[in-house]
């Protein structure tokens, strides 16, 4: 199924003259990867008809659940990750939501859960974007995380699919995810505990594979790597992926990462690094990719909408450590995530029609319907 991707330009009408340059009062250049609650979250909600319907903007808060909703006794959930960054000229930048948003229909068919449209949810993130638009960080110092959820919220007792569902919207300012920055990252290949299984759920982004990640992810901190590299669970040969991102090897200029067949979750990140080094000129290949590999490999890297791309420094396997790189990136990760952030941020020709664009400009008219915002009563900071 394509979509058109296309440019799109929200004309953001503010009625006081400078308040789309409005920021927070927070810290813009301490940014981490931790949770800083906004002025708003997104709501919307649905019966057993399967139609999502009357979605809104709401304070951000906690939210209410009976004890017997389905997501939290048997795990009915998704979740989703984007992000909005802000141009030098004050325009907001949304990257391939299209893709989230069909990405979410397909978990939630293997979740047997219904989900909002592809329209739904991409006019459900520029809302939440917008509405809290003081929250996303000035250009260079990081970006707006959002993340979706989709939640079987009905009671049930005995196994089934919840009666009832929501879908939800809350976004926070961020840097960069891993402490190390862009500098390289340290990964430990597990060869016992497994991410997913043939015909698991491995492929889509169901909040149930990531609490039985925690285990070797927290062991890997402890021994100071900073996460696992995953191998299959058939042959304990070939490359997954790590606990929350995807994984690249380069060899003699030959950009190789693992095929997706259900067990690994299928990045934006890697699809559009894939779309992006084939421009470069490169040759890509997807295909398996053994252990052996990763240890003879010139360069190792790492995409996910969180990380974008991250260097790795050195891989162990079995007590053998591999270094590729003592600090910042190798030569061909560097020219690819050059290419693909000046893409995310606005600081190239978008060729691939890949970005959404937000004007945030003073004076001009609005032209897309924004759902009007009720005000803020305390801020949050
Ligand atoms: C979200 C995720 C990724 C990265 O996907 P992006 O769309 O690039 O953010 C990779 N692996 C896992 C397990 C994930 O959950």
């Amino acid at each position: 199924m394509v979509f058109e991707l296309m440019r799109l330009v929200i004309k953001d009408a503010s009625p006081s003259s400078n308040e789309s340059f409005e920021l927070a009062d927070i810290d813009w250049e301490g940014l981490g990867f931790g949770l800083i609650p906004t002025d708003y979250m997104y709501v919307m909600k649905c019966d057993g008809s399967g139609n999502f319907t009357n979605g809104k903007l709401q304070q951000f808060g906690n939210i209410e659940l009976s004890p017997s909703a389905g997501v939290l006794n048997y795990g009915q959930g998704l979740f989703e990750g984007l992000k909005a960054y802000r141009k030098h000229d004050g325009n907001i930048l949304l990257f391939r939501p299209e893709e989230n948003a069909l990405r979410m229909r397909n978990g939630a068919e293997r979740m047997c859960m219904p989900s909002p449209s592809i329209e739904q949810f991409v006019e459900a993130v520029k809302d939440t974007v917008l509405a809290n638009k003081r929250w996303i960080p000035p250009a260079g110092k990081g970006s707006l995380y959002i993340r979706p959820l989709l939640l079987g919220t009905g009671a049930v007792l005995g196994l089934a699919p919840a009666p009832e569902y929501t879908f939800l919207i809350y976004v926070s300012p961020v840097g960069n995810y891993f402490k190390e920055g862009v500098a390289p990252i340290h990964l430990i290949v597990e060869h016992e505990l497994h991410r997913a299984t043939p015909g698991g759920t491995g492929g889509v982004k169901t909040i149930g594979n990531y609490a039985a990640v925690l285990k070797a992810q927290t062991a890997a901190k402890v021994r100071g790597y900073s996460d696992v590299l995953y191998l299959d669970c058939v042959e304990k040969k070939y490359l997954e992926e790590v606990s929350s991102c995807n994984i690249f090897i380069v060899k003699d200029n030959v950009v190789s990462t693992p095929a997706i067949k259900g067990t690994i979750l299928p990045g934006i990140t890697r699809k559009s690094i894939i779309e992006v080094a084939l421009n470069e000129g490169f040759q890509v290949e997807e295909r398996q990719v053994a252990v052996d590999e990763l240890l003879d490999a010139d360069e190792v890297f790492c995409t996910g909408t969180a990380v974008v791309v991250s260097p790795v420094g050195s891989v162990t396997y079995r007590g053998k450590r591999v270094t590729y790189v003592e600090d910042g990136f190798g030569a061909v990760a560097q020219r690819l995530y050059s290419a693909l952030t000046r893409l995310q941020m606005g600081l190239s020709e978008d060729e691939m029609n890949w970005t959404v664009e937000k004007g945030a400009k003073r004076g001009e008219s609005r032209e897309t319907g924004l759902v009007r915002v009720p005000p803020v009563r305390s801020s949050v900071s």
